[in-house]
């Protein structure tokens, strides 16, 4: 084994070697996977070798698609066969709201480029006649779907690895990480230690471990997985080999193995497996099986696939794997470690693998991940994903794989967890409650208990009257919102204003104002957006996205402030509340000494001052797109703050209102938001935040590329469309339409209550940006027409928020 490398890989399932190929194949030779086993023995070995393209995260469902059309290469360079049966698959649907899903599914498929097809319960049963089509209502083909050899995969990414220069060493345990004070490291191994300019956490099962290593405790979490094989079935013989299928009504999947045919399920009751501690001595090993478990599920499939249960069991298959707690890996570098990465909790490593190493290796040797991975990067969680909290949800996603996720459905595992002081006082209201970083916050509120319940539906719900109610509350008086699931930092001291100029595209407001400033990575693309309130000269509060915190200290701490500036993530220490609505000014009025008035706090001020007796920041800003106010108080003040603005409210007709009318009204001001509108594959001018982009500024990150974007206008645009959507509106990934062709795609959609519209906000090629009709949006399979809006549809020289 050699002692001195780049990188050390741990471990050598089929992630691992993925990442040791993509890094040959980006360029760094001098790489090293260390095993402890033989290659597969982990999770790979057992796994039924499925692989598909879909996944509710279009950016995760590209590099699937990217894994899948890799293993050509890697048996090529290689000459290791990955035993690829690519026979097609259909997905069944047993009732009508599935065959929506399905219809849903297959239009986001449309624009990654996918082949999918809803075909009907005869064509269904045609191409695949072990099903009892009585069961069924129609059902989705996708020709690229099939399975590989996990041993044949795993081999051919090492071989490939090897001949690209790199080195795999088996029969070697990692015990130790020990990090230098350069940030390279000394791998520890029970045969001699390697020192490594870079080390990656591809342990899978036994990934906790190796994170706690270096201190890290990973949301991971392993669950049993059964599998079965039947004898051969003599319907087979002769046949061409049947396409994969997933059941969804009866939760499981088959194909053919052979002559019989392997079916596996997701039963409801999964089983955590170690849930602490994953043992070191637990090598290719499987565990005991125990089909009384899965009973439910077998009687089902066995009664969907007759043939099936006419067969007999030839093996069955415990085994288990890692899942994070929205079933997505976990991928990238770790804020607070240098050169410390990691690739696991890969639940599909089949689908995944290829797109896992692929992104990691670009993020390690480029400094960037080359794609959108936000659906899988490791940053996404923060402290509070702690083990108990990883358990609960790891058993809700893994009992929920093959169910409907409906767009307006809240999960309910691990809940309530964190609250704000003001949390019974909401519920006492009949506030429907969303569930945001395992942050509960309001997201309607119902006239009585008996009505705080949301119907799950893919069509409008019965939240909507209540949405409408709130919204009109806004428009025409005021209304009141909590907005503490945002993120906040507060960056102090003398160089502060210098260190924020650095990192953010946006000039850094005058003291007592407010500026919007999007993040911009080193290829000018979107990596957050910001609101900066200056407090003094040498304090600006920050807020933003609460879910990206970790996501933006870890590009903090790559771009570190100088000595001096500190960035103090705030976020549940100020929580907030808004007031929003022509009389919101009035309300705060009668409640503090300053005055309010538009001469003397405009639009983008921000002050310390107190509300009654509480002592608050602030700024008169508002995402309804209305006059509006929010306000920060450290969050022992939170209650009487609450308190204080309802009594004073009265008067004013003021209205609670949730996350749901939020969202309606700021689509109809057309303002974007992170995740949605905002993320790494689009620039500042695609995204119409190019006025919030200061290219006076000699530098910062970002910069040289955002003056390109906006010298050559980029290749998309973010616009605004009105739709005509009968009960169902856009909810985001459906597909724009233009003269019989598919040119874009919806980032967000919903009701815009104010002026009675389905609305959607979406991204076409910058062609398009300045054509007005000839639109479709696709919902739930059905083009609705759609109109470009050239401006916002509610207010559009933003009179009501300036005014
Ligand atoms: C029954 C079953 C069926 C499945 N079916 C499918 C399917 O159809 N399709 C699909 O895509 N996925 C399937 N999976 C999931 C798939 O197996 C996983 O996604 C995949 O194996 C994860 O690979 P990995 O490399 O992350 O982890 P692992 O395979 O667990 O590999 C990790 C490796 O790291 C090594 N290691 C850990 N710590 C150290 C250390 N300290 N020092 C040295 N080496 C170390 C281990 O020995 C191990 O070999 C299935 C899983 C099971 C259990």
């Amino acid at each position: 084994m050699k002692n001195d490398v780049r990188v050390v890989v741990i471990g050598g399932g089929v992630v691992g070697v993925s990442v040791l190929y993509h890094l040959t194949k980006a360029g760094w030779q001098d790489v090293l996977l260390i095993e402890r086993g033989e290659l597969t023995c982990g999770s790979t070995w057992h796994a039924a070798g499925g692989m598909h393209t879909i996944n509710g995260d279009p950016n995760v469902a590209k590099l699937q698609q990217y894994t899948i059309n890799l293993y050509k290469e890697i048996e090529q360079i290689s000459g290791q066969s990955c035993g690829m049966h690519v026979t097609g698959g259909i997905m069944l649907a047993g009732t009508r709201a599935r065959l929506d899903w399905l219809k849903m599914a297959k239009a986001r498929g449309r624009y990654l480029g996918m082949e999918l097809e809803i075909i009907s319960v005869d064509e269904a049963a045609r191409i695949f006649p072990l099903m009892n089509k009585q069961h069924f209502v129609g059902a989705l083909y996708d020709p690229i779907e099939g399975h590989v050899d996990p041993y044949g995969v795993t081999h051919a990414y090492a071989k490939a690895a090897q001949i690209g220069g790199a080195q795999v060493v088996r029969h070697t345990r990692v015990t130790d990480l020990k990090a230098r004070a350069d940030g390279s490291w000394d791998v520890i191994t029970d045969h001699g230690n390697v020192h490594a300019e870079h080390v990656v956490n591809a342990g899978g099962l036994w990934a906790r471990e190796v994170g706690r290593m270096v201190g890290l405790e990973l949301p991971i979490l392993a669950m049993e997985h059964q599998y079965l094989i039947t004898e051969d079935i003599p319907a087979l013989k002769g046949q061409k080999e049947q396409l994969h299928c997933i059941d969804f009504e009866g939760e499981i999947y088959t194909r053919q193995e052979r002559g019989g045919m392997l079916l596996g399920t997701y039963e409801r009751a999964g089983v955590p497996w170690s849930p602490r501690e994953t043992p070191w001595d637990f090598t290719q090993s499987l565990l005991p099986n125990d089909l009384e478990r899965i009973a439910p599920s077998l009687e089902v499939g066995f009664e969907h696939f007759p043939a099936l249960g006419e067969a007999g069991i030839r093996k069955v298959v415990n085994g288990p794997f890692t899942f994070a707690p929205d079933g997505n890996p976990l991928v990238g570098p770790i804020r607070g470690l240098r050169n410390f990465w990691v690739a696991c909790g890969v639940m599909a490593g089949f689908s995944q693998g290829g797109g896992v190493g692929l992104a990691l290796s670009h993020w390690m040797v480029d400094g960037d991940p080359g794609a959108d991975i936000w659906g899988m990067d490791v940053a996404r969680y923060g402290d509070w994903a702690t083990l108990a909290y990883t358990n609960a949800k790891v058993r809700e996603n893994y009992s929920r794989r093959f169910r409907i996720r409906f767009p307006n459905e809240e999960l309910t595992a691990a809940r309530p967890l964190r609250t704000t002081p003001i949390y019974e006082r909401l519920e006492a209201k009949h506030a429907v409650f969303g569930d945001y970083c395992g942050l509960e916050h309001p997201l309607w509120f119902a006239p009585n208990a008996a009505e705080a319940n949301e119907v799950i539906t893919f069509h409008r719900s019965n939240a909507h009257p209540h949405v409408a109610a709130e919204c009109r509350a806004v428009r025409d008086s005021v209304g009141l919102l909590e907005i503490s699931n945002y993120g906040k930092f507060d960056v102090t001291g003398a160089g502060a204003e210098e260190w924020l100029s650095h990192v953010m595209a946006n000039r850094v407001p005058k003291v007592g104002r407010i500026a919007l400033t999007p993040m911009l990575n080193e290829r000018g693309k979107l990596i957050g957006d910001f609101t900066m309130a200056r407090i003094s000269p040498e304090r600006v509060f920050l807020v933003c996205t609460y879910a990206a915190e970790d996501y933006y200290r870890r590009w903090f701490e790559r771009h570190a402030p100088p000595a001096g500036v500190s960035v103090r993530p705030c976020a549940m220490q100020y929580v907030g509340l808004s007031v929003a609505g022509p009389h919101s000014r009035a309300l705060l009025q009668s409640l503090t000494h300053e005055d309010l008035s538009s001469a003397a706090f405009p639009f983008l001020t921000f002050r310390r001052m107190d509300v009654g007796m509480i002592p608050a920041l602030v700024g008169r800003i508002s995402f309804t797109g209305d006059l509006g106010y929010e306000i920060w108080v450290t969050s022992e003040y939170q209650r009487a703050l609450y308190d204080l603005l309802l009594g004073a409210g009265a008067e004013f007709d003021l209205k609670l209102f949730g996350g749901r009318a939020l969202n309606a009204m700021r689509l109809e001001k057309s303002f974007g938001t992170w995740a949605r509108e905002y993320r790494p594959i689009y620039g500042p001018y695609e995204a119409g935040l190019g006025r919030f982009v200061d290219l006076r500024k000699d530098s910062f990150v970002g910069r040289a590329a955002a003056l390109e974007e906006k010298q050559s206008g980029g290749k998309l645009r973010l616009v605004t469309f009105t739709i005509e959507a009968r009960d169902a509106d856009p909810c985001g990934d459906e597909p724009i339409w233009y003269e019989g062709r598919v040119i874009g795609w919806v980032t967000s959609g919903g009701y815009g209550h104010s002026v009675q519209q389905s609305l959607a906000l979406g991204y076409v090629p910058k062609e398009y940006a300045e054509v007005a009709g000839g639109f479709e949006i696709e919902i739930l399979g059905e083009r609705c027409q759609a109109t470009r809006q050239a401006q916002a549809v509610f207010d559009p020289d933003g009179s009501r928020m300036r005014g």
